[in-house]
C-alpha cells in the first residue's frame, strides 16, 4: 500500500514507540520516533519481521533509499508525517474527545505520581479510573496513557509532566482536563526556563479549560500566578486552595506527635491518621483528601484508604536474593501495563540469565477475564520468561492459557509451602502481586538476609544526572562512566547494568578485580583498569579489559607479556600533566614512542589525563597549561603511532567548567551519583543515594547518666534514647559521634549521643515520640551528604565510598 498522510486512522488496539515491548504485533501500529538517543525507524524491519504491520513514519527518515531499503512497507499500512510524536498526540486527542467523563489533569515539580496514585486509590472505591501507568508523564507517555480510556472508564486521572517551554499545550490538548491539581512547584532552579515563574506559568496552560482548580496557597509566588491566569484566561474556573495551617477555612493542621492530620473545612474538623511523617507525603495527601472531599466522598471512605497507602508503594525494588539470585520486587500492585514495564525492567538485568516472573491475580479490572489473560500469556510468551507462576484463583482457572513452563497456586500460602521444592534459582526474579495477596511474604522469603541499615539507590535519578552530563555534551562524544570502589558505593553490578542499558560508551574502574566482576555479571561495555598489577595482564586478557598504562615499567611488563601471546591488546595511555598521580611525564613519551613502534600489537584506544583543579576557579590557569601539555603530549604520541586514540581529559567537574576540552570522551564520576561541588549544579542534580537504618531499642534514661563507651555521653535532663543499627563498622564515620552528627528520625533532626560503636549508635530523641522498629535517614535529602561530609571534615566521596559492604543496596525506580 502506498503511504498515507495525515490524519491517521487506525484499528490497531495498541500503540508501540518502544519497538522492545512488542506483545500484539498485528494489532499494533509503531510510531517512529526520533530522539537524541534513538531512532525508531532503524527497528521498523525488526517490527515487520514479527508482525507488525502498521507505521507512523517521518518524512525526514523516510527517504527514497530508506523506502528502497524497506521494500516490505509496499505490504503495510504505514503513514508519513512531520513528526510522529506530533501524530501520535493527535490520535490521543481525537480519542480524549469520544469521552465525556471527569478528567483531573496534574501537575507541578513534585508529587505528581504519587498525587495520582493516591487519588486513583481513594476515587476507585467508587468509580472506575482510568490513569497514567508509573509516571507516563511525557510528550509520549501521556497519549499513551490517554489512549487506554474505554466505554468503561467512569474517571481519569492524567498527570502532565514538561521540562521545556511550549511543551504544555501539547498536552493539554491531549488530556483535556476538567478538573486541575497544581502539585508542589518545588524550588529547584528550571533547567529550561529562565525562572520558576515562567515555569509556572507554562504548567498553567493545562487547566486553562478546567472548571475547578485545587492548589496550595501556602507558596505565595503560585497563589499569585494562579489568580492571574485563571483571571484572565478562564474565569469562569473555581479555585478550591488550602493552607497548611493559616487557620482558614480548608486548612490542615498536622500533628508529629501522633501523626494526625487535622483538617478544618469551615465548619468543623475532621482528624486523619497517617502512615508517614514526611512533608511531601503530607503535603501529597492533603491534595487527595481536598479533591475527595470536593468529589463528597465520606470522611470514613477516605480515611480507610489513607490507612493503606504506603509512601513507597509505586516503587519497583532491586534487591540480592538467596540461591544465586535477583529480586524485582513490586509487590504492591499488578496491573496489566505496570507489568509490561516491570517485564521491559527486568529484560534490562543481565546479571542471570534465566527470567522468572510471579504474578498474582489482577483485580480492579474492567476487561474480560479471559482477553486479559491471554494477554499476560503472549505478554509473557513475547518476551521469554523461563518460568511462570501464577497465584490466585482467578489465575489458577485461567492456567489452560498458558504454556507448559508455568506453575499455578492457589493462594500466597501454598506457594510458600511448596517455595523450597521450586529451587528458584541462577535467575532474575520478578514478583508483581496485588496488595492483597502479601507477596511481600515471597519476597521475605526469598530475599537475601536483611539487615536493618540500607542504602537505597534511585536508579531513575541516576539516569537523570547521567542524561544531565550527556546533554552538554557534543553528541559524538563518548562517556565512560566511572564504576570504580563498588560505584562510588552505589552497587557496582547492578549500576554498570544501568549505565550499558542507558548508553554510556566506556566503563572505567580501578582494579582488575573489579572488571572481572562485571564481565562475571552480564557487563560487556568496554571497561579501562585503572590501575593493572604487572600479573594482571593474562586475565585482562582472558576477560576483555583494557588496562591502563601509565608508565615504562608498566610498559616493559606488558611488552615482556604480550611477546608471549599470539594476540594484540588495547590500552589506555595516561599523561601526567599535572597531578603527580599516575602517567606518562613529558620526557618520557620518546621512550614510549620507541616501544610502541616496536611492539605494534599494542594497540592504543585512548590516550588521557586528569584534571586537579578542575572545579575551582583559581586553578583554572592551571587547568589550561595541563590542556596545552596534553595537547603536545598526546599529538607527540599519535604522529608516531599513525592512528588517531580517543582523546579524553575530563571528569565531572571538568564536564561542567571545560566544555571546551571535552575532546573525544569524558570521564563521569561523582556527578553522575547526584554529588557536585557547584551549588548552582546541585540544584540541577537529584540524590541518588539514601542511607537508611531503623531504631533497634528505645530507654528512658535519668539525668546525670551516661551513654556508651567511656562514658563519653552525659545525660543533662532525663531524656529519651535510641539505639541505632548503624557503626563505624558500617561506614558511619567514629567522628559523628558525641552530637557531632545529626540522624533524621520522623523528620526531627536527633544528635549521635556518646561514642559511636562499632555496629551501633546511640541517638537522642527525646524531641520525638518515635517507637523502636522506626526508620532513620541517616543522609539523603535532609539530612544530605554534604553536610555529612562538613561536620567531619571530609568530602563526600569519602563518605559515599565508606559505606560498608554489609549494608544491603537497594535499587529502585517508579
Ligand atoms: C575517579 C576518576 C574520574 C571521575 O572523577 P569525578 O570527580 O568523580 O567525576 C575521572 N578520571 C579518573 C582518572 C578518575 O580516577
Amino acid at each position: 500500500m502506498p503511504a498515507q498522510t495525515f490524519p491517521i486512522t487506525t484499528s490497531a488496539k495498541y500503540l508501540l514507540t518502544d519497538s522492545r515491548t512488542v506483545a500484539f504485533p498485528t494489532e499494533s501500529v509503531f510510531f517512529a520516533i526520533k530522539t537524541e538517543k534513538s531512532n525508531g525507524h532503524q527497528f521498523v524491519k525488526d517490527l515487520y519481521s514479527i508482525g507488525v504491520t502498521q507505521f507512523v513514519l517521518e518524512a525526514s527518515s523516510c527517504t527514497e533509499s530508506y523506502l528502497k531499503n524497506n521494500k516490505f512497507l509496499e505490504l503495510c499500512n504505514y503513514w508519513v508525517v512531520d513528526s510522529a510524536t506530533e501524530a501520535l498526540q493527535e490520535l490521543a486527542k481525537k480519542h480524549r474527545e469520544n469521552f465525556a467523563i471527569p478528567i483531573i489533569g496534574i501537575t507541578g515539580s513534585n508529587g505528581k505520581t504519587i498525587v495520582k496514585e493516591w487519588l486513583s486509590q481513594i476515587l476507585g472505591q467508587k468509580y472506575i479510573v482510568v490513569k497514567n501507568p508509573k509516571s507516563y508523564n511525557s510528550q509520549i507517555g501521556v497519549p499513551l496513557s490517554v489512549w487506554q480510556l474505554n466505554e468503561k472508564h467512569q474517571f481519569g486521572i492524567f498527570e502532565a509532566g514538561i521540562s521545556k517551554p511550549n511543551e504544555m499545550q501539547n498536552l493539554q490538548e491531549v488530556i483535556q482536563p476538567t478538573m486541575g491539581i497544581f502539585t508542589n512547584i518545588g524550588t529547584a532552579h528550571a533547567e529550561f526556563f529562565e525562572n520558576i515563574e515562567l515555569k509556572i506559568k507554562e504548567k498553567l496552560i493545562l487547566f486553562k479549560n478546567v472548571n475547578q482548580l485545587f492548589f496550595c496557597r501556602d507558596n505565595n509566588l503560585l497563589e499569585k500566578n494562579i489568580n492571574k491566569y485563571i483571571e484572565t484566561v478562564n474565569p469562569n474556573c473555581k479555585l478550591i486552595s488550602w493552607s497548611a495551617s493559616d487557620g482558614l477555612a480548608n486548612s490542615f493542621k498536622f500533628e508529629t506527635a501522633n501523626n494526625l492530620l487535622t483538617f478544618f473545612d469551615g465548619k468543623r474538623y475532621y482528624t486523619y491518621k497517617l502512615p508517614f511523617f514526611d512533608e511531601a507525603s503530607v503535603e501529597n495527601i492533603c491534595h487527595c483528601i481536598i479533591v475527595a472531599k470536593y468529589l463528597e466522598f465520606e470522611f470514613a471512605l477516605i480515611n480507610k484508604e489513607i490507612g493503606q497507602i504506603r509512601s513507597i508503594e509505586m516503587r519497583l525494588e532491586l534487591k540480592d536474593g538467596t540461591n544465586q539470585t535477583q529480586l524485582i520486587d513490586d509487590s504492591y500492585s499488578n496491573d496489566f501495563i505496570g507489568l509490561k514495564l516491570a517485564i521491559e525492567f527486568l529484560n534490562q538485568q543481565k546479571i542471570y540469565d534465566k527470567k522468572i516472573v510471579i504474578i498474582s491475580d489482577i483485580l480492579q479490572t474492567d476487561e474480560n477475564e479471559q482477553q486479559l489473560y491471554q494477554k499476560i500469556t503472549n505478554l509473557i510468551e513475547a518476551n521469554k520468561i523461563d518460568l511462570f507462576i501464577g497465584i490466585g484463583p482467578i489465575i489458577t482457572k485461567n492456567a489452560n492459557l498458558f504454556n507448559s513452563n508455568s506453575q499455578f497456586f492457589y493462594n500466597t500460602e501454598s506457594f510458600l509451602d511448596k517455595i523450597e521444592a521450586l529451587q528458584l534459582q541462577n535467575a532474575t526474579i520478578l514478583i508483581k502481586g496485588a496488595r492483597a495477596y502479601s507477596f511481600e511474604k515471597i519476597v521475605a522469603a526469598l530475599q537475601a538476609k536483611n539487615h536493618d541499615t540500607f542504602l537505597e539507590i534511585n536508579l531513575d535519578n541516576l539516569t537523570h544526572n547521567f542524561n544531565y552530563f550527556r546533554k552538554k555534551l557534543p553528541k559524538s562524544t563518548k562517556v565512560m562512566a566511572m564504576v570504580k570502589a563498588f560505584a562510588y558505593g552505589a552497587g557496582n553490578k547492578e549500576i554498570a547494568s544501568l549505565l550499558q542499558h542507558i548508553g554510556a560508551n566506556y566503563l572505567g574502574v580501578a582494579y582488575t578485580d573489579e572488571g572481572i566482576f562485571l564481565r562475571q555479571n552480564g557487563i560487556n561495555l568496554p571497561i579501562m583498569v585503572m590501575n593493572p598489577a604487572n600479573t594482571d595482564f593474562k586475565k585482562i586478557l582472558e576477560y576483555k579489559l583494557e588496562p591502563e598504562i601509565f608508565s615504562l615499567n608498566k610498559l616493559q611488563k606488558l611488552i615482556e607479556f604480550i611477546e608471549n601471546e599470539n594476540t594484540f591488546i588495547k590500552v589506555h595511555l595516561k599523561l601526567d600533566t599535572g597531578m603527580h598521580r599516575l602517567g606518562f611525564m613529558a620526557n618520557e613519551i620518546d621512550e614510549v614512542n620507541f616501544h610502541l613502534q616496536k611492539n605494534p600489537n599494542i594497540i592504543v584506544a585512548s590516550i588521557f589525563s586528569h584534571l586537579v583543579g578542575a572545579e575551582n576557579d583559581i586553578h583554572d590557569k592551571f587547568t589550561h597549561n595541563q590542556k596545552e601539555l596534553f595537547d603536545t603530549m598526546a599529538h607527540k604520541l599519535m604522529l608516531n603511532i599513525g592512528y588517531k586514540p580517543l582523546l579524553h581529559l575530563l571528569n565531572s567537574a571538568g564536564i561542567s567548567r571545560f566544555a571546551e576540552y571535552t575532546m573525544d570522551m569524558v570521564r563521569l564520576g561523582v556527578g553522575m551519583y547526584g554529588v557536585t561541588n557547584n551549588l548552582a549544579e546541585r540544584q540541577s542534580l537529584e540524590i541518588v543515594g539514601t542511607l537508611k537504618t531503623k531504631i533497634s531499642q528505645i530507654k528512658s534514661i535519668l539525668a546525670n547518666e551516661t551513654v556508651g563507651y567511656g562514658r563519653n555521653g552525659s545525660i543533662l535532663n532525663d531524656s529519651r534514647i535510641a539505639t541505632i543499627a548503624i557503626g563505624y563498622a558500617d561506614g558511619y564515620n567514629r567522628r559523628f559521634g558525641n552530637g557531632v552528627g545529626k540522624v533524621l528520625v520522623n523528620g526531627i533532626l536527633c544528635p549521635t549521643i556518646g561514642n559511636i560503636c562499632m555496629d551501633m549508635t546511640m541517638i537522642d530523641i527525646t524531641q520525638t515520640t518515635a517507637n523502636e522498629g522506626d526508620e532513620v535517614i541517616v543522609f539523603g535529602q535532609n539530612p544530605n551528604i554534604y553536610q555529612l561530609a562538613e561536620q567531619i571534615g571530609t568530602i563526600p566521596y569519602e563518605i559515599l565510598t565508606n559505606i560498608g559492604e554489609r549494608v544491603k543496596r537497594i535499587f529502585y525506580k517508579v
